[in-house]
């Protein structure tokens, strides 16, 4: 049938050969179209801004995507990297006193943070569950963060009755959001706070039961009612759990990559190399321990994995 002119549009979901396309103007504005792509465009994710031509009834054609401010990939099971979703403007990365925060585990969402250049927010949830025995740790851990220019919010999913905490929607508002962290932490609960219309959620993925399609794996963008939107996924939550690269940690540790190309051998291992600047630093106390052993650690585990043959976890 006929096409009707251009416009502008939103990736929301992904199924298959074919996309949900929210108008982003014109007579349709608001409402979801089931779209095909043009051959010639290469792979589109939840989040990327197209331009589509609406078709009879709720279907489209895409036929351009927009520039992309950032893309979170993932490697699939054969190791291949992956799009996921684009143009995020944050990660926030959910940490609680229970179950107890890793350092190390803090530190591997950190360097996917920097190698894609989405700006990670850390949330400490569950702060009902700071004591007088967990505190000093907590608070400590913390400022680690905040003194490398994490921005830190504390806030409590369980206390709310339902309602988001006023310091998660003050996070989430205006901006394009997704949640990581260890699993138990509370991103749900939060999500759930955020998306109080269950129906909303069960209802996208039903959608999908038909065709051979495996949505609930795919990444979804969600409007929320306190203004900004949501993309979540199971995979989502684990962005940054897989292989990384030497080079790739270096460069996520902030502090150790403005030291990059400083120690004497070219090839320093930052082990204890006469002249490796990155010891000397964490020698003068301009690394802290804790981030020299999780940058080490990591360094180490990579290399394992790596000669293990694995590239997922
Ligand atoms: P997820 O695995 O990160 O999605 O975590 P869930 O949302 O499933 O939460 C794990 C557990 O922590 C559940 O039993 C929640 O009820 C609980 N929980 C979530 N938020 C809070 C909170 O702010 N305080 C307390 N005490 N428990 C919470
Ligand atoms: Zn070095």
């Amino acid at each position: 049938g006929e096409l009707g002119a251009e416009q502008a549009g939103l990736v929301i979901a992904h199924y298959g050969q074919q996309l949900d396309i929210e108008a982003l103007e014109g007579e349709r504005k608001g409402s979801v179209c089931r779209c095909f792509v043009r051959a010639n465009i290469d792979s589109l994710v939840t989040g990327d801004r197209v331009i589509w031509r609406p078709g009879s009834g709720e279907t489209g054609v895409i036929v351009a995507r927009s520039e992309r401010q950032n893309l979170l990939q993932r490697p699939d099971k054969f190791g291949q990297i992956k799009p996921v979703a684009a143009n995020i403007d944050h990660i926030i990365l959910v940490i609680a006193p229970e179950p107890e925060p890793h350092d190390n585990l803090i530190d591997r969402y950190l360097v996917a943070s920097e190698t894609t250049g989405i700006p990670a927010v850390i949330l400490l949830n569950k702060q009902d569950l700071v004591t007088d025995d967990n505190r000093e740790a907590i608070d400590r851990l913390l400022a680690r963060y905040e003194s490398l220019g994490y921005p830190v919010v504390r806030t409590s999913a369980r206390t709310t009755d339902g309602e988001p905490a006023s310091q998660v929607t003050e996070l989430v508002q205006g901006q394009t959001s997704v949640f990581v962290g260890q699993s138990g932490v509370g991103k749900s609960s939060i999500i759930q706070t955020l998306l109080p219309d269950e129906s909303i959620r069960v209802g996208a993925v039903s959608e999908s039961t038909g065709k051979g399609t495996h949505t609930t794996t795919t990444a979804r963008l969600f409007h929320l009612d306190c203004g900004g939107d949501l993309i979540d996924s199971p995979g989502i939550r684990e962005f940054g759990l897989w292989h990384m690269s030497a080079d790739e940690i270096e460069f996520g540790f902030r502090e150790i990559r403005n030291l990059m190309g400083h120690c004497r051998f070219r090839n320093c291992r930052h082990q204890n190399d006469p002249g490796c600047a990155i010891n000397d630093a964490a020698d003068k106390g301009e690394i802290t321990p804790e981030r020299m052993h999780s940058f080490h650690r990591i360094l180490q585990d990579m290399a394992e994995q790596q000669s293990r043959g694995l590239t997922v976890e």
